[in-house]
């Protein structure tokens, strides 16, 4: 059914795709390594095989690299890239271990990305000699961070420089690892509460038929789906995350562009991840390990467009942009007040072997509920200090608190929400 759709669209010949259309729906041959998800060794789970180049060794539905992937479509299709590429690893091994850990191995804690991403090279040296195309999913290197929030916290007298964790020039020391997503579709079914079915039916008809495999192939369960990951930073030593004796101080942060990086100041996003930074390098400095985990997921993962018609439309509304119809305004949009879905967030600490947040840098009864409800102990809740809030971002802490973000403070009542408290639109 799926090759006679496929057959019907053929696309004219580019360039950079020759020959005949290779169809995915049906299975390439018997060349392709198992995968056993949840394993409790390298060898026995097996790599991941995204590669377009042989289609006998797939053993995934989807291509590595998350959302890049069509970029890399197109690189193909202009000329620039040989779909033949092999990847050379020379010298990219990760500057850190993390684990194995026994989280990697326990049934349904991570779901959502690959454990061993990172130990392609070490883990599969012989299948890679033997031709197999297998591709890094995690990669983990070391960086200074310089914010200039840090700076002033420097020059304020709240942070100071140690020499190791936070240098003499205001940079911060950080292991850093970049994470793609892998879905392994039963498991991720699992933790929605819908079945394997439900949820690649929706998939495919979702995505416009991108991936036929997702109702041709049930028996390839892990999906490289065309999304962003996420990036980890680390300060102090990564080992020491999953030691539940070593205080730990984490935030769980969700991608807000216009804030995050361009300093809009109608939501709290940026402040809140300073602030975290700041506590991370405190909490290294006292021993103890810290760790921003930034998940690529604008505007609740609603996207940038949506995001910017939900600003207009608080502003414009009768009344003025007020607390009470912050999360209302979203969902006329939208449809929903949030798409992030935190059930998969935890995965990522369950990677690191996180057993306990000492101090969650977070206000989000969301990202708590999941946290926790995957089994790992939270103690202190960390809220974002009042002075760090900007004038126009008073909607939207407010419209949390409401809604049940944790709050040290008093909660505001329904004639604060209903004050009009956002900048206009001319302002
Ligand atoms: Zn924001």
């Amino acid at each position: 059914m799926t090759a006679d759709l496929n057959a019907n669209s053929v696309p004219p010949a580019t360039p950079g795709a020759v020959g005949h259309i290779r169809l995915t729906s049906h299975s390439g041959g018997s060349d392709a390594l198992p995968i056993r998800w949840g394993a409790p060794t390298a060898a026995e789970r097996g790599p991941v095989v995204g590669t377009t180049s042989r289609r006998a060794h797939r053993n995934v539905i989807g291509t590595h690299s998350g959302s890049y992937s069509v970029y890399r479509a197109l690189a193909v299709a202009a000329g620039a890239l040989s779909r033949e590429h092999r990847a050379d690893l020379t010298d990219t091994a990760p500057t850190d271990v993390v684990g194995p850990y026994p989280q990697w191995s326990e049934p349904g804690a991570i779901v959502s990305l690959d454990p061993w991403g990172a130990m392609t090279a070490e883990a599969f040296g012989t299948e890679l000699a033997a031709g197999h195309d297998i591709r890094p999913t995690i990669a983990i290197t070391k960086a200074h961070v310089v914010v200039p929030e840090i700076a002033d916290a420097i020059a304020n007298g709240r942070l100071h420089p140690d020499g190791r964790y936070l240098l003499p020039s205001g940079a911060a020391s950080v292991t850093k690892a970049a994470i793609e997503p892998v879905w392994h579709l039963p498991s991720v079914a699992q933790r929605f509460g819908c079945t394997e079915a439900e949820l690649r039916r929706v998939l495919f008809e979702e995505t416009g038929g991108m991936y036929p495999e997702l109702v041709t192939r049930s028996d390839l369960e892990v999906f490289l789906p065309p999304i962003g990951g996420q990036t980890v930073y680390i300060f102090g030593s990564a080992g020491d995350l999953a030691d539940p004796e070593v205080e730990l101080t984490a935030r769980v942060h969700d991608e807000c562009n216009g804030s995050d990086v361009f300093g809009s100041d109608i939501c709290t996003c940026r402040p809140y991840l300073t602030h975290a930074i700041e506590e991370c390098i405190r909490g290294a400095q006292r021993g103890g390990v810290g760790l921003v985990a930034y998940s690529r997921k604008e505007g609740r993962a609603l996207g940038e467009v949506t995001k910017f018609l939900v600003y207009n439309a608080r502003k414009r509304q009768v009344g003025g942009d007020t607390a009470d119809q912050y999360f209302a305004r979203t969902e006329c949009v939208a449809g929903v007040q949030d798409m992030r879905f935190q059930e998969l967030m935890p995965d990522v600490l369950h990677w690191l072997g996180v057993r306990k947040i000492h101090r969650l840098v977070s206000m989000s009864n969301m990202k708590y509920d999941a946290i926790t409800g995957s089994g790992i102990e939270v103690g202190e809740r960390v809220n974002i200090p009042e002075y760090l809030v900007p004038e126009d971002a008073q909607v939207e802490i407010d419209a949390k608190m409401a809604a049940g973000y944790f709050t040290p403070g008093p909660v505001p009542d329904a004639a604060e929400l209903g004050k009009a408290k956002g900048r206009g639109l001319d302002g």
